[in-house]
């Protein structure tokens, strides 16, 4: 997307001033995050990164990206109660990628001990690209979808509001009426206290699981307020804690130090390092229990890269979601290239192909957070060494995606201020509560878009990256 903002940006003095009063509006706002160097204390704060100027998005994308999303909601609901398709595809993951294998193996475990939960919670945020095709149109291509801690649906409620006061600065103030209002942070807690009420015991309590390092607390404090403001009790813990202090009654119901626990919000635990043997454990504890997992193992693995590969196999939509033609053309429209890369002559085709055009393909291991993917020359010559082996199956193979740049800043603290070639990346949230069989809520709760510099070809905020933005609808 060329930016809409070419008359601005000529005029240095005027951005000076505009990124200073930025900064000051982002700290009024509540754009925070902890510092690097004080993750676990709030006594000095710094801005959660963010563009100068919001980003112009095309309309008519962003409408397609909102409409998908039930469907997507759908989707990933079936996929965590489909345990042969989920034993199938992730059956040659699991045999050489030993995360995937532990996430999978306590899957099976509660299957087989038989589910105790049955109100089930998912918070997903599906993320696209714009893809510029051969004549200069841009398509809504997703890059995938995350359901577990799927973040920054606080902290971007209050970007519209930086971004209005940023173009008013410069005197844009027409422009700066039409950003959109977004809270995907309350269309999460109505979620989490939808299904903190199908639980049914008001005394019981909507524990977060927290990562060890908290620099990113603000924007769970958005959701942990708008449950607060309904009457509903929320605590925080880490693994460590449920380890040493969680327990499970004769009805696997969950105790965290006495008070019994409804709901349990994974913040953490995406990543092998979010793990030690203790944390596995209470991993396996947690899923076990009756409390309503957000999201529990199954749904977890629905939002592995290998399942994403699978969905764009032809007919396998259409299995998954039977009678649902509609949804399955909405949800395919979004899809780019994707490949296996498993043992095999297909795989050898795949793997060659990629190796004459490393340009074209992103590789991509079954990890999460950023910064695991490999592009270019690296790509190719980690297929070089594996190609032979079946490590290659570890990773799944998919079309690079090539929106157009455009030219915004982007602060950062400590940073000088300096113009980047940006692409941006719009992320739908997506809620549904499940009650037994019956669906009682599905809805798309909002949205998320992340600019970076393009000379970074992976990561987001949280990785040092990207940083927030404002859609400007064009
Ligand atoms: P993660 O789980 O680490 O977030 P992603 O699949 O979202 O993995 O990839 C990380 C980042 O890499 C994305 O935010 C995006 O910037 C870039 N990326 C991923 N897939 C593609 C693609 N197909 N084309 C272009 N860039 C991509
Ligand atoms: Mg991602």
């Amino acid at each position: 997307m060329a930016t809409p903002w070419e008359d601005v940006l000529r005029d240095r003095a005027a951005l000076r001033e505009a990124a200073a009063v930025a900064v000051d509006a982002a700290l009024l706002e509540g754009v925070l995050m902890r510092t690097e160097g004080e993750p676990n204390a709030s006594d000095v704060v710094s801005y959660a990164p963010f563009t100068l100027l919001p980003s112009a998005v095309p309309s008519a994308l962003f409408e397609q990206a909102y409409a998908v999303q039930q469907d997507f909601n759908l989707l990933v609901d079936a996929i965590s109660q489909n345990k042969e398709f989920l034993e199938q595809t992730l059956a040659s993951t699991i045999k050489v990628d030993d995360f995937t294998a532990r996430l999978f193996r306590i899957y099976v475990q509660v299957l087989e001990e038989g589910l105790a939960q049955s109100v089930f919670l998912g918070i997903n945020r599906s993320d696209y690209m714009f893809d510029c095709g051969a004549d200069g149109t841009p398509a809504l291509k997703q890059i995938e979808i995350n359901t577990i801690a799927a973040s920054f649906g606080g902290l971007t409620s209050r970007t519209p509001a930086v971004h209005g006061r940023v173009l008013r600065v410069l005197g844009k103030s027409k422009e700066a009426s039409r950003l959109l209002p977004n809270n995907p942070s309350r269309g999460l807690a109505l979620g989490i206290a939808k299904a903190w009420e199908l639980y049914g015991s008001p005394s019981a309590v909507v524990m977060l699981l927290v990562e060890e390092e908290q620099r990113n607390i603000f924007d769970q404090r958005y959701v942990e307020n708008e449950l607060w403001n309904r009457n509903i009790r929320v605590i925080r813990r880490r693994f460590r804690d449920v380890f040493e202090k969680g327990s499970l009654d004769e009805a696997r119901r969950l105790f965290m130090d006495g008070q019994e626990v409804a709901v349990v919000y994974y913040r953490e635990g995406y990543v092998p390092k979010n793990y030690d043997q203790q944390n596995w454990e209470a991993r396996l504890l947690l899923e076990r229990s009756r409390a309503v997992k957000c999201p529990d193992i199954a749904t977890q693995l629905a939002g592995t890269k290998k399942v994403q590969q699978e969905l764009s196999r032809p007919g396998t939509l259409e299995s998954l979601l039977p009678g649902c033609a509609e949804a399955v053309t909405r949800i395919r429209a979004t899809f780019a290239g994707l490949y296996s890369l498993d043992v095999g002559e297909e795989g050898d085709k795949i793997t060659a192909m990629a190796i004459a055009d490393p340009d074209r393909f992103v590789l991509k291991p079954q990890r999460e957070g950023g910064g695991n993917n490999l592009y270019g020359e690296e790509l190719k010559q980690v297929l070089e060494k594996i190609r032979d082996s079946p490590e290659r199956t570890s990773y799944i193979l998919m079309d690079k995606i090539k929106p157009q740049p455009a030219r915004n800043y982007l602060l950062r603290a400590h940073r000088p201020l300096q113009v980047s070639e940006c692409i941006s990346e719009l992320g739908i949230f997506g809620v549904y509560v499940r009650h037994g069989k019956e669906m009682v809520m599905n809805k798309a709760a909002g949205h998320l878009l992340r600019t970076k510099a393009i000379e970074h070809a992976d990561g987001g905020v949280a990785a040092g990256v990207a940083v927030l933005d404002t859609p400007y609808l064009v």
